[in-house]
């Protein structure tokens, strides 16, 4: 809903209740004075204001209209009744007949049984609900938008005093009150694996506005332009720095940013809301409720990410507002910092400084939000979906990150503290053993090779390349760049991608996939209609098929990048032969058009297949001589395989990998493609797993490829390998039968000193 109110009391209700607020007495009878000043001006019978308290209850606190006996004896539980429901969706509700509503909670000792029409706003400060304010009549009126939204300014303002004001304990204004100080173990979900320990950072901590309602209307919109300018200009710079520092994906990333920042819609919003009668703090403000409000209700993901990028520019802009440098949200970070958001865009975390970051925790955050692609790119710890941490946690409280296990934890007790720490120094000292061991060949005791490669997605996972000591990019998956931006990247923004990265890569191999989008990999800015079931939808090579341009276009840019360097391509999701074949005579025709216009081409090409859809198993013979390599996507065959969705939580784990169907089913692509002389490599999740590892190493796999964090693990794991003896084990155990292998493959790796 936008802010048009014209209504005509708007201002002048504004003012008078600035007048009370500033006025003397308790809150409490500002409260009383409140309720009646609203009463009268929206010619309601009824004006009352319910405030949170502890345990997720609302207590009538003030009211006209109502009962005076029911004032602090009325509550409502966050949920129930229409005023419970406006609170517990942070949503406005106007109804003309509020008495037949099916959840109308009547309470005797309110009085309220004669009053038919009820509206109802909640009153919220930073995303956080604080109360609901209410007005009701007897007849049955239809409240106008314009009235919701001048309730809705009103509860802003409201929403100060029950900050400021001492209406309630500071501390009760949490829900999670009483356990605030208490420790707590909270569930997750894994974004980024890791661990970590430190202290709370709140992102975005509240700042108070300070002056609400406005003196003067065009001395407000004056402010609100310089600050603007101002925000404009810091984000020129802040996009400038990174350009001349040569980053990639953060210039790309801060681009898009700043778009937003021009949009007409959110800045014509803020000046209507200045226009109300608010100062152009209130109006910011103002238009930020709005915006959260919207967010709660919107699933579409690329409307979630403007969104945050909006709510994120609101906040920039109040620091402008306040006069204080506002480069950046991120400020100076204590060391250890674990930062704590409702939710956050990837600029957001771009602006802190990273080399004191240890861990993320969300509220929200999805395993495809852009903040959770870059921070996998930082090697940051996150976690997400943490319901109510934002509530619950006080800056500098202290805070464990279990992004292994998908757990956090609130302020541990000492010893805690100090066994986790322990288990933290294992595990770094493990790493810097694997740091270390970067430069050792990876071979295994009886001198078997086998290739670690590493995979990648931005630029900025480019440094974990060289420090991994990784042979190559063994998946480059080009869809990543595409999901953090607002449009497709053109044919010259494409090839200043792909160029850095093979220069960054400095002359070792990098697979490109072609684009992967479709499934759960959302491009923000590309049509695809509802399916019923994405990930055996229109996705990968199938869109590239139906829309050929999309796939020449990138192919010429990987060619063009590539220049007379060595190109290796590679198809997702092929299902059979003829799209392999369809992808590669387009590959060659842009070949061709490169040479014909004079550029230079590759000295090298090679061309693969991702082996993900298990009826390419069954091809592999009629790929000979056609496709230069194959890689087994692991991720895509075992949920095609068991028929089980990989992004579903409820089936996470259900079906191992290390099973007989999968072994016997891997066993024979690894055949095939030795009678075809097709070199075929391992690319999921199941090649960073040191077991996983070592048991396709047993079936014949030489090439492995992995997130940047595995390829020391598996290092040590394949030198500590006799491949022959692995060998035998691993055949002996294909004829077996039962549900999982795993606990006889760990026994074979602990009995032969296998380190995993
Ligand atoms: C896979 O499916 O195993 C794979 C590597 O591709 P992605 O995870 O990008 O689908
Ligand atoms: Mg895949």
């Amino acid at each position: 809903m936008g802010v048009t109110a014209k209504w005509a009391g708007s201002r002048l209700l504004l003012r008078r209740l600035r007048d009370v607020m500033a006025g003397g007495g308790s809150a409490q009878e500002r409260l009383d004075r409140i309720v009646r000043l609203i009463a009268s001006d929206m010619v309601a019978e009824v004006c009352s204001i319910y405030v949170r308290r502890a345990g997720d209850v609302l207590e009538l606190f003030a009211t006209e209209g109502l009962k005076a006996e029911a004032v602090h004896h009325t509550r409502l539980r966050v949920g129930e009744g229409i005023v419970g429901e406006i609170a517990a969706y942070s949503r406005a509700t106007a109804l003309a007949d509020a008495q037949n509503h099916p959840n109308f909670a009547y309470r005797p000792e309110t009085g309220e049984e004669i009053y038919s029409s009820l509206m109802g706003v909640p009153i919220l400060r930073g995303g956080r609900v604080l109360g609901v304010l209410v007005v009701q009549n007897r007849t049955s009126r239809t409240y106008t938008d314009e009235e919701v939204e001048v309730m809705e300014t009103i509860a802003m303002v409201i929403a100060e005093l029950i900050v400021s004001g001492g209406v309630v304990r500071r501390k009760e204004q949490t829900p999670a009150d009483g356990i605030a100080i208490a420790p707590l173990r909270m569930e997750a979900v894994k974004l980024n694996a890791g661990l970590a320990m430190g202290r709370a950072v709140l992102h975005r901590p509240y700042v108070p506005v300070g002056r609400l309602v406005a003196e003067d209307e065009t001395q407000e919109q004056d402010r609100l332009s310089e600050a603007l300018a101002a925000m404009h200009k810091s984000l020129d710079d802040m996009v400038d720095q990174a350009d001349s520092a040569g980053s990639g994906d953060h210039v790309d990333i801060l681009k898009t940013y700043r778009m937003i920042a021009q949009d007409r819609g959110w800045i014509k919003r803020i000046r209507e809301a200045i226009s109300t009668g608010l100062t152009a703090e209130g109006a910011v403000v103002r238009v930020q409720d709005d915006t959260r409000t919207r967010m709660k209700n919107v699933q579409d993901n690329y409307l979630r990410e403007r969104l945050l990028d909006l709510e994120d520019l609101a906040y920039r802009l109040l620091q402008h507002l306040a006069g204080g440098d506002a480069a950046g949200t991120g400020g100076a970070l204590p060391e250890n910092a674990i930062l704590v958001a409702r939710n956050m865009g990837p600029a957001e975390l771009l602006d802190y400084d990273s080399s004191r970051l240890r861990g993320l925790v969300l509220e929200e955050g999805s395993a495809t939000s852009h903040v959770a692609i870059v921070a996998r790119a930082l090697d940051i710890p996150v976690l997400g979906r943490v319901k109510g941490i934002v509530d619950r946690v006080e800056a500098q409280d202290h805070l464990i990150v279990d992004a292994n296990n998908g757990v956090c934890f609130v302020r541990p007790g000492e010893d805690f503290r100090a066994a986790f720490a322990l288990s933290m120094r294992t595990f770094e000292e493990k790493r810097e053993a694997h740091r270390r061991a970067r430069d050792l060949p990876s071979v295994t005791r009886d001198g078997v090779a086998v290739d670690l490669m590493m995979n990648a997605g931005l630029l900025i996972d480019m440094p974990h390349l060289h420090e991994s000591g990784a042979a190559g990019i063994g998946l480059y998956r080009t869809e990543v760049p595409f999901m953090v931006r607002n449009d497709f990247p053109d044919v010259e923004a494409q090839i200043d991608i792909y160029a850095r990265i093979l220069d960054q890569a400095e002359g070792k191999e990098v697979v490109f996939r072609t684009l992967d989008i479709g499934g759960d990999k959302v491009l923000p800015y590309f049509e695809a209609a509802e399916e019923e079931n994405p990930a055996m939808g229109w996705r990968a090579i199938r869109i590239a098929m139906d829309q050929p341009g999309l796939l020449r276009t990138q192919l010429r840019a990987m060619i063009r990048a590539a220049g007379a360097r060595p190109l290796t391509v590679m198809f997702p999701m092929v299902a059979e032969l003829s799209e392999f074949e369809y992808a590669r005579r387009l590959l060659m025709k842009e070949v061709r058009r490169c040479a014909d216009r004079g550029h230079p081409t590759p000295a090298m090409l090679k061309v693969g297949a991702m082996l993900e859809v298990p009826s390419l198993a069954f091809q592999i013979e009629a790929l000979s001589g056609r496709a230069d390599f194959l890689s087994i996507g692991s991720n895509d065959l075992l949920q095609f395989l068991f028929a089980s969705d990989r992004g579903n939580p409820r089936l996470d784990g259900r079906y191992d990998p290390l099973s007989p169907p999968a072994l016997g089913f891997l066993k024979h692509v690894i055949e095939a493609c030795r009678r075809a002389g097709i070199p075929l490599s391992v690319c999921g999740e199941m090649a960073g797993d040191p077991l996983q590892a070592m048991t396709l190493i047993g079936l014949g796999i030489r090439r492995l490829s992995m997130a940047p964090a595995s390829v020391g693990p598996v290092r040590s794991m394949v030198r500590s390998l006799d491949a022959a003896t692995t060998s035998s084990f691993t055949e002996s155990l294909l004829e077996a039968r039962g549900h999982s292998l795993r606990a006889r493959l760990a026994g074979f790796a602990r009995d032969h000193g296998v380190s995993l």
